[in-house]
């Protein structure tokens, strides 16, 4: 399941998604016309007006229009709303005329869904209607055929998911999940996202940082050491964090100090 990439030019930033966002939550919409997903991606990044979501689904595809760490506003809730401010926007497709169009894009749109609920740890209560926010009768076909049968939908999609599929998350830091800005069940597309973001690292499911551009340390690199406990457990001494070292080992998640002979997490090292 790909959620393809197609973001807003930074320059519009400031009309469609002027705040950076921590998400609490998923706010689903449905189009209230026949487009595809990408004319709605389109039209929404060009046109002048502020209305802005984050991702449009049809049939065919899933596509994410604006960041997921910035807001959209979708909710009409206003300028500090919950929902413009904190619900990532999902817009699904084809609700104008309903049909089959309409039924793949739900059913599309159930499993993008499950998959970012699944990303950021959250359950199908962290899921809102636009009319929960401002009362517009949005998202208005999927609330004619039952808003439960929605959530059931993605209930079903969350229950496939196999745990021991690894995800690889792209964020700061494992501790606060809040920022993510992606996971990928690809490593090579979780280091692309991570090489553009480049305070990002790449951390796998157990939350171990694996990559990081900026700190793409090797055998022979001097670093720094940030963490406070040994990979023994051992806690690390202050004075160990004053000297600079040489990297002569790694396994997958730890690295040999040389001057120390100690072994340290790959995550708890900085480039000097
Ligand atoms: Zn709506």
């Amino acid at each position: 399941m790909a959620l393809i990439q197609r973001l807003i030019s930074s320059d519009k930033y400031r009309l469609k998604c002027p705040y950076s966002m921590s998400p609490r939550g998923i706010c689903i919409h449905n189009t209230a016309n026949d487009a595809t997903a990408a004319n709605e991606i389109s039209y929404m990044q060009t046109n002048s007006n502020s209305t802005s979501f984050h991702i449009a689904v049809d049939n065919n595809e899933a596509i994410l229009g604006i960041p997921i760490n910035r807001n959209a506003w979708h909710a009409g809730d206003g300028g500090s709303g919950e929902g413009n401010r904190y619900y990532i926007g999902v817009e699904i497709c084809y609700s104008k005329s309903g049909g089959d169009k309409f039924t793949n894009s739900e059913k599309r749109a159930a499993k993008e869904v499950a998959a970012l609920l699944k990303q950021y740890g959250w359950t199908i209560t962290n899921i809102r209607r636009h009319q929960d926010f401002s009362g517009k009768y949005c998202p208005h076909r999927t609330l004619d055929l039952g808003w439960q049968r929605f959530l059931n939908m993605i209930q079903t999609e969350l229950n496939n998911y196999n745990d021991t599929t690894e995800l690889y998350r792209v964020r700061k830091t494992w501790e606060d999940a809040t920022p993510q800005i992606g996971a990928f069940s690809v490593l090579e597309n979780a280091k692309k996202c991570a090489d553009e973001n480049p305070e990002y690292g790449v951390f796998n499911s157990k939350g171990i940082k694996i990559y990081q551009l900026s700190n793409n340390i090797v055998v022979g690199s001097k670093v720094k050491v940030i963490g406070s406990n040994y990979s023994t457990g051992e806690t690390i001494p202050n004075w160990v964090k004053q000297s600079i070292y040489t990297v002569s080992q790694i396994t997958d998640n730890r690295v040999l100090l040389k001057e120390i002979s100690s072994w340290v997490y790959l995550k708890d090292l900085v480039l000097a």
